[in-house]
Formats: C-alpha cells, sequence, structure tokens
C-alpha cells in the first residue's frame, strides 16, 4: 500500500509517494510563494506527478490552525490557504481521499510510527524553526482540543516579555525560536551569519559569550518543557523542525529546573522528511489520527 503526502512548508512545498513502512518511493517540491492559488496549482501537478494507482490517499500537513474533522484551513501566515478549496481540488483531481492536519500533527505522527518517538503512547513534540509549532500524543491519540490543541510555541515563558504575533506576549515563539535566535545574536554584536553550528562548538570550548548566548535561547524553553511534562507526563519531548537538534544540543547549557517532572529530551529523526512521511501515513490510516 502506498499513499501520497504533502508538506507545505514556509520555504519549500514537498510532495512524496510513501510505503506503508514509511519509506519515500519517489518525492518532487517546489518553493513556495505566498499564492494560494499558485501553490493549489503546483500541488495538482507535483501529486500527478507521484500518483500511481496503488495509491490510497493523500495526507496534507498545513502551517497554521486546521479543522481536520471538517477538513478546512482555518487560517494561515505567509501562504492563507483559507481562500482555497484545497480538499475539494485535490479529490477531484485524483479521485482519491484527502486529509488534512497541522503539519506539526502529521510530523508527529512520522516520528511516532517511524522516527524518534517509536514504541510510545504519549510524546510530546515541538517543532523549532522560524517560528515554534507543537503536538502532543496522548494515550495513542493525537491531542485536538476543540480543534488546534498542541499550539506549544505559546506557552508563556515570560509574563509581560515580547509581543507575540498571537497577541499575546513572552510566549516561547519569541524567545527560541529561529528568529529569537537571530535575534539574540544581533544583540550580542555577533555577525548576522552567525551559524548555531559554530555557537555551539565555541560554547563546548568554553566561550563565555556562547555559552550566555544558548543559555537565553534555551533556558525559557526549559521552561516551556518543563511546564508540558508536568501537565502532560510524556514518555519523550521531541525536538524537531530545522533547530530541533541545535535545541537539545543548547539545553545542556539550561538544565532542568524541576526534579519532580522531567521525560527525556531527544531530536527527531526524520528530519524534513516527517512532514510527507507522516501526511502519507495518516491517509494509509486515517482512523488512527481522525479528530
Ligand atoms: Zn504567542
Amino acid at each position: 500500500m502506498e499513499a501520497i503526502g504533502i508538506d507545505v512548508g514556509g520555504t519549500n512545498l514537498r510532495v512524496a509517494r510513501v510505503d506503508s513502512e514509511g519509506r519515500i518511493a519517489v518525492t518532487c517540491g517546489a518553493r513556495t510563494t505566498g499564492d494560494p492559488a499558485a501553490a493549489l496549482a503546483d500541488m495538482r501537478a507535483l501529486v500527478r506527478e507521484v500518483d500511481t494507482p496503488v495509491v490510497r490517499g493523500i495526507g496534507v500537513g498545513i502551517p497554521g490552525r486546521v479543522d481536520a474533522a471538517a477538513r478546512k484551513v482555518l487560517s494561515g501566515g505567509f501562504l492563507d490557504l483559507s481562500r482555497v478549496d484545497l480538499v475539494e481540488a485535490l479529490e477531484r483531481e485524483t479521485g482519491r481521499p484527502v486529509i488534512l492536519d497541522g503539519d506539526a500533527n502529521l510530523a508527529l505522527v512520522a516520528e511516532w510510527r517511524f522516527g524518534a518517538a517509536r514504541g510510545t503512547k504519549n510524546v510530546v513534540m515541538i517543532t523549532i524553526g522560524t517560528g515554534i509549532g507543537g503536538a502532543a500524543l496522548l494515550g495513542g491519540r493525537i491531542l485536538r482540543g476543540r480543534m488546534s490543541g498542541g499550539q506549544f510555541g505559546h506557552v508563556t515563558v515570560e509574563a509581560g516579555g515580547r509581543a507575540c504575533a498571537c497577541g499575546r506576549t513572552g510566549c516561547v515563539e519569541t524567545t527560541s525560536s529561529g528568529t529569537a535566535l537571530g535575534r539574540l545574536i544581533a544583540e550580542a554584536g555577533m555577525p548576522a551569519d552567525t551559524r548555531v553550528e559554530t555557537l555551539l562548538a565555541d560554547a563546548r570550548r568554553g566561550d563565555g559569550a556562547a555559552l550566555a548566548l544558548l543559555g537565553r535561547w534555551a533556558a525559557p524553553l526549559r521552561a516551556a518543557i518543563d511546564s508540558l511534562v508536568a501537565v502532560l507526563d510524556p514518555e519523550r519531548v521531541v525536538l524537531g523542525g530545522g533547530l530541533g537538534w541545535a535545541a537539545v544540543a543548547a539545553l545542556d547549557y539550561a538544565p532542568a529546573l524541576s526534579p519532580w517532572y522531567q521525560s527525556p529530551v531527544v531530536a527527531a529523526e526524520l528530519g524534513d522528511r516527517a512532514g510527507v512521511i507522516g501526511g502519507a501515513w495518516a491517509a494509509m490510516n486515517p482512523e488512527a489520527v481522525a479528530p
């Protein structure tokens, strides 16, 4: 059995045909623009490229708020797909059932079946890139709340802190995202192109400026993780997204705050393939992820 996963990222649109063991048979992609009609046209063209008669369905991961039950995009940031009939267009085009979900939910599904969260039933996933996203698996089910539960980027870590895109202040997205790391680098007077790899290597050598910067980046993330662990008691916390691995390393410079509530924190294993693998698996196993 195979299915198609579509991962709509802020930079890239990825499409892949994936088998039931999570192996990618074929993959293709395009650059994302802010134009929803163009994104839909790209998706249709890329799906045609990878589609075969064995494909059972299509799973699409969306950045932004999604009503997975109604298969509707509620809102988006840079690319707002709430203005196009995504599901209807893809179903008409392919004749295959289409499911829609948040991109972090599908990344978690992939890590749960094939990656860093294999064999668990209770997982917190935090995706760290330009912003911070999240998803949780509780008792083997995706946490949904009314619709869009798991937005862990908006856990408050600094009451009265910096303004966040969500309308509140002091969210962990404002302190520990890739954007926040760039701001800390600028504030430290380091070159704008300073890489996190360099900071981690400098910190390992005991460089004071790198240690201080990574501590400032990671300490609020540690606070958010401690809060989530206290509330949800997961077997594992998985950090994904482009900077997940770096955040795991940086947490060495922001030790756990509470000895009561701790869970192992590990890096995601599937990298930027998690979205398409999770989308395809969800399309093959819709009852396992259904809202
Ligand atoms: Zn926020």
